[in-house]
């Protein structure tokens, strides 16, 4: 055969795609945290499997790709001028969906009476939604949504017995139209005002009586999500704010007033509709009562925040990975990247990180698994939003290394590292950003301090063979205690997060795992940046343990 005319050099040494891959039996380092902070029988290890085997193909891939290269349109207006307030998403989305619902990550911890559906069903759903959230994040935001609602609506049992039913259903259901004619539902969440979203005691949006529903008038700044068949809303009732149910669809079967004027242009996230919402007497039904709507609603923000670290933790997985597969398969100067010390040394440390967070966030997940247990409730308590500021704000810097190892090749929009870039700033934003964190943990030690030293004398006897425990949690008892306390809170928490970190390691990691990060991290010793080499034989462990594939 001759050569082409027009071929002008051979192509070589630029790694090969993917291709299918296997989010479970691939990871190691997640059988382990599920192992350690679940309960994986056999039937579970099974489901996750055939899970991480699916999500992981390259026809998800592709899901996620489509999803977000067409993004969502608002349709305002129908053909004949009459208001629409529709969103249009492509079928990729709804593809994505679709598997997501069957596999219940919406739903698959709450039982029919809205309590645990069974034990360790936290940890099983944080493995499948991580595994999902390293394909594709968009979608995540009315499932995660959907499952938080749950949270809510058990302070109003007659709206939980009403719409626990369609959340629990497993079959995908986007038609619009009144949620009794559907096989299932999702909801969504409005909090966030233009005046202010963190501050929510600014809200204008006001709740006005109608027998017994309200009206509700006004607007949010930030309403994901839109085509979701009901939301939770805050707004002013005569007793304060109040959280609210509002279906799209009034009881008489007319669409209700929620007025979509746009689509936000956003920096990531392109598959997600983020919509601009008015409110023109809008048909709702109060959940939980008058005045207590930010104790309602918490009971949801705390499952979003748990989910915001799961999300990011499959950020995390899915940019290391690509990291590690070009180092093994690019060389340069001779060597594969993955052998030139330098290269090594960033790798094995950014998955040194990636351990850590990881075992943070399934430790996490477990003491959502047992909420009668006042220790495991002050656990969830504190270290969700520790978890939250440490593990989200994490991810942007850790996505920027991995993405150059990759070199020019990862800064291309065909890479799906550049799509990573873009979504990793949110998990942090969302649902209370990094300060609102910090200040969350402050409150929380201020309020319950018996708790909040009950659990720092567990993390003590967790970590009291690690280097550096003693010290980091002196360090933490003083911020807090600081006449500037407030000020001193992002820095309090942070050492938090590490040190809840560095316990959950010890419990679910080899051992020197556990040291080197207590060593790197709780005695303040590691770089700004990733880079800190680590013993070639500890490397050797870390790689495979974030990506077993070798070839
Ligand atoms: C893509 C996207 C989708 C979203 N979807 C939804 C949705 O569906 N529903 C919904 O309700 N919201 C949604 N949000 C809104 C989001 O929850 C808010 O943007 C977020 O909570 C921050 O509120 P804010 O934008 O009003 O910023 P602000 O509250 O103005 O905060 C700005 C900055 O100031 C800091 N700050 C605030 N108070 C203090 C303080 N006392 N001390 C120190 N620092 C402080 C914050 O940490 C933040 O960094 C979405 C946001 C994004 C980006």
């Amino acid at each position: 055969m001759t050569a082409s005319p027009f071929a002008t050099h051979e192509v070589f040494n630029q790694t090969p795609s993917l291709g299918d891959m296997d989010l479970w039996n691939d990871d190691p380092a997640l059988q382990g945290a599920v192992r350690a902070f679940g309960r994986l029988d056999n039937e579970l290890l099974k489901s996750l499997a055939a899970f991480g085997e699916r999500w992981g193909t390259a026809e998800m891939a592709e899901f996620g790709r489509l999803a977000n290269e067409n993004p969502p349109k608002l349709r305002t207006y129908d053909p004949h001028g009459y208001r629409a307030d529709r969103v249009e998403f492509h079928p990729a989305y709804h593809a994505l969906m679709r598997e997501r619902m069957a596999a219940g990550i919406h739903c698959s911890t709450w039982g029919p009476d809205g309590k645990l559906s069974k034990p360790g069903a936290f940890v099983a759903r944080a493995a499948r939604q991580m595994m999902s959230a390293e394909v594709e994040q968009g979608h995540q935001c009315p499932i995660v949504m959907t499952h938080a609602a749950t949270g809510a609506l058990l302070s109003e049992p007659s709206l939980l017995k009403e719409w626990l039913p369609k959340i629990r259903s497993r079959e995908y259901d986007p038609a619009f139209q009144p949620a009794d004619m559907k096989a299932s539902v999702t909801l969504g969440m409005g909090m966030t005002e233009k005046q202010g979203g963190s501050d929510v005691r600014a809200n204008t949006t006001r709740a006005e009586r109608d027998g017994d529903a309200y009206r509700i008038i006004g607007h949010k700044w930030f309403f994901s999500a839109p085509m979701s068949d009901a939301f939770l809303v805050l707004a002013q009732a005569n007793d304060g704010l109040t959280c609210f149910l509002m279906p799209r669809f009034q009881p008489d079967g007319r669409v209700n007033a929620l007025r979509l004027r746009r689509l936000k242009d956003k920096l990531g996230n392109r598959s997600n509709a983020s919509s601009e919402v008015e409110f023109q007497g809008a048909y709702a039904r109060r959940c939980g009562p008058e005045g207590e709507g930010i104790k309602t609603i918490i009971g949801m923000v705390a499952l979003t925040r748990l989910d915001c670290v799961i999300g990011a933790l499959g950020i995390l997985r899915a940019a290391l990975l690509q990291a590690i597969h070009h180092a093994r398969f690019r060389m340069a100067f001779q060597k594969k990247l993955i052998d030139q010390p330098l290269m090594r040394a960033v790798i094995a440390d950014l998955a040194l990180e990636r351990e850590a967070a990881l075992a943070l966030g399934f430790r996490l997940a477990r003491a959502f698994d047992h909420p009668n247990d006042a220790d495991e409730a002050a656990y969830a308590r504190l270290i969700t939003p520790a978890a939250k500021l440490y593990v989200c704000k994490m991810v942007p810097g850790f996505v920027y290394e991995c993405l150059e190892c990759m070199g020019g090749n990862g800064y291309i929009e065909e890479n799906s590292i550049a799509r990573l870039y873009r979504e990793a700033p949110l998990n942090a934003i969302w649902e209370g950003s990094g300060n609102i964190m910090a200040l969350d943990v402050l409150r929380g030690v201020m309020r319950e301090g018996d708790a909040a030293e009950g659990l720092l004398a567990r993390l003590a006897k967790e970590t009291e063979a690690l280097p550096g425990a003693h010290a980091a949690i002196v360090r933490i008892q003083k911020e807090f205690a600081s006449a500037n306390r407030e000020a001193h809170a992002r820095r309090a928490t942070e050492a938090l997060a590490q040190l809840a970190a560095a316990a959950a390691l010890a419990a679910s990691a080899p051992p020197a795992i556990a040291e080197i990060y207590a060593t790197r991290r709780l005695s303040g010793i590691a770089g700004r940046n990733y880079g800190d080499p680590v013993p070639d034989a500890l490397a050797e462990e870390l790689f495979p343990r974030s990506f077993s594939r070798t070839a």
